[in-house]
Parts: structure tokens; C-alpha cells; sequence
């Protein structure tokens, strides 16, 4: 078996070094159940038909037209301790190819294949895609989420603003850099598809939450998207204060949203929909205040991604 996966690499080198136009291999079948990706020359598990009479040739014949079926990366937070995460994940209807504990190990776990399907991010959305987890990996984080206080007024639309959420330590939010460089670069994910479960979800999730340091990934590890401080400052001198409540301008506000990849409804009104879409916008680029409302920096802000992004 390791002399014959000697020949096909040899094999395949003899091949790729004669040709005066080599043809744009993507991958290389090294045994039946591994490839080698030529774009990252890394060890990758494939699937391919096993039959009883007939055989799978092993001289590959790559096709022009494939690309990955990971489009996305979904970031969470579990919301209960290392033990019941692992239980409720492994063991209930939910999934996620990977759990990051927060024991202080440099322990990862994976729970689903990447070839697989992992039940993450449930009715979904992002950019004219539904359900998410045809096209995604899904990394779960050990944490609390959040706690809330009761309101004092007793008026639930406080306490939308009331949540406490918890922090992630550094040497948790370290290995999830690492392996979230390592899928990205792998399956050649774009910034823009790099997301919370909140901006997949508005409607329903919170997680990974404000505390998921977003900017530190993108500054430190170039993981996820972020906006150019010289634009967000441009446009912040542009903010309309005095037509911020006419329809217009939430018609604009909400197309801009959806321009970006978020599933928003075009009512022009500050209703609650948009209201959560904002939130979970804040969660993502503005976690110093996420209370649903559009003020200026908020505004600027997403006028800057889709200037660096989308057009
Ligand atoms: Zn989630």
C-alpha cells in the first residue's frame, strides 16, 4: 500500500514536470480515501465509491467545474459548561463540527466530519442563502452566554438591553483563531462569510455575543471582515440627524442591511425586526453598545463595510 501511494505521487510528478501545460490540478488522489489539495498541499480525507467488480481509478481526472461546498464559517457560544456542551452536542439534535472548550487544554473537539453536515445553525440566512448548514462549519464555544437582570420597569423591551454577557478567555479565543485560520484558509472563505449565528439568525440568536472579539481576529489573524477607520469617519459626517425617522431613510437603512447579507424585511419603519438585525449587527462591529438603534456610528460603520465589501 505505501509503495503504490509512492507510484501514484511519483507517478503524478512525472506527469504535471512533462507537461508543457500542466492542467490546473486541484486535487490529487493519493489513496481511496485521501487527497492531497493542491492548494494548501495538505492531507484531506475524500469519498469515493468502494465497488465489488469494478474499480475507482486512482489517476484523477479533475473537473474545471467544482468548488468547495464550505462557503461559510459560523462562530457560537454553547451557553452551558464543557461537560453538558458536550453531551447536548454529541448526543441531542444539535451539532457542530467543532467544540472549543474552555478548560485551559489545548484541547479542540470534533463532533462532525467537515465532509459532513452539522446541525449548527438551523433556518438560516445570509446573502441569498437559506438554510446555512448545507454550506458551512460550525465552531461551538464553551461559554455562559448571558445572564440578564430584571428589568426595572418591568417593561420586556428593556430588557432586550439588560444582557450581561460573559467573556472568553484568551487562550480559548487563541485556539479558535488558530483553527479558524486553518478553515478559512483551507476551504478559501471570504471575510464576508466569516459570521456569528446571530448574523445568520437575527431574529432568534445572540450568539457568540459583544465579548467575541471580532476586530482582535480580524487584526491580529486577518479572520472575518472589518471596516477601514478613514471611511467609517467619512461617512460618520454624513449621518442624516434630521431625516433619520422618515421612511426613506429606513427603506435606505434596511436595503443596506440586506445589501450586506443580513435578512431584514424593507418596511420602512424602526420596527422590531430591524430593530434585532441592528442588535445583531452591534454584537459583530460595534460591541461597546448594542441596543438595536441606529445611531450615527452605527450607520457609518455599515456604510463602510459595503463600501469595502459589496460595491
Ligand atoms: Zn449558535
Amino acid at each position: 500500500m505505501k509503495n503504490l501511494s509512492f507510484l501514484i505521487v511519483l507517478t503524478f510528478f512525472i506527469i504535471t514536470s512533462c507537461a508543457s501545460q500542466p492542467p490546473k490540478i486541484i486535487k490529487e488522489v493519493v489513496r481511496d480515501t485521501v487527497v492531497i489539495n493542491k492548494i494548501t498541499e495538505r492531507y484531506e480525507s475524500a469519498r469515493i465509491a468502494k465497488l465489488d467488480n469494478y474499480k475507482i481509478s486512482t489517476s484523477h481526472y479533475p473537473a474545471k467545474g467544482q468548488d468547495e461546498r464550505i462557503r461559510f464559517l459560523v462562530m457560537h457560544y454553547t451557553a452551558l459548561d464543557n461537560e453538558k456542551s458536550l453531551n447536548v452536542l454529541t448526543q441531542q439534535e444539535v451539532s457542530s463540527h467543532y467544540l472549543v472548550p474552555n478548560d485551559r487544554t489545548d484541547s479542540i473537539f470534533v463532533l462532525v466530519d467537515e465532509t459532513k453536515r452539522s446541525w449548527h445553525a438551523g433556518a438560516s440566512y445570509w446573502k441569498n442563502v437559506n438554510n446555512i448548514n448545507f454550506s458551512s462549519i460550525g465552531i461551538e464555544i464553551v461559554n455562559f452566554g448571558y445572564s440578564t437582570a430584571d428589568p426595572v420597569s418591568g417593561d420586556p423591551d428593556l430588557a432586550f438591553t439588560q444582557r450581561n454577557f460573559y467573556d472568553f478567555p484568551k487562550n480559548q479565543i487563541d485556539k479558535v483563531a488558530e483553527l479558524a485560520k486553518d478553515i478559512i484558509d483551507r476551504y478559501n472563505i471570504e471575510p464576508v462569510n466569516v459570521l456569528a449565528h446571530s448574523d445568520v439568525a437575527p431574529q432568534r440568536k445572540h450568539d457568540p455575543g459583544p465579548k467575541f472579539p471580532w476586530k482582535e481576529l480580524y487584526t491580529k489573524h486577518q479572520i472575518g471582515a472589518w471596516y477601514e477607520d478613514a471611511q467609517k469617519n467619512i461617512f460618520l459626517g454624513q449621518f442624516p440627524y434630521a431625516e433619520k425617522d422618515s421612511t426613506s431613510f429606513i427603506l435606505s437603512v434596511q436595503q443596506d442591511f440586506e445589501k450586506y447579507g443580513y435578512e431584514i424585511q424593507k418596511t420602512g419603519i424602526w420596527d422590531t425586526q430591524t430593530q434585532k438585525v441592528i442588535t445583531a449587527f452591534q454584537y459583530h462591529f460595534r460591541p461597546e453598545r448594542y441596543d438595536g438603534i441606529l445611531d450615527a456610528e452605527t450607520w457609518a460603520i455599515l456604510k463602510a463595510l459595503i463600501l469595502k465589501y459589496r460595491s
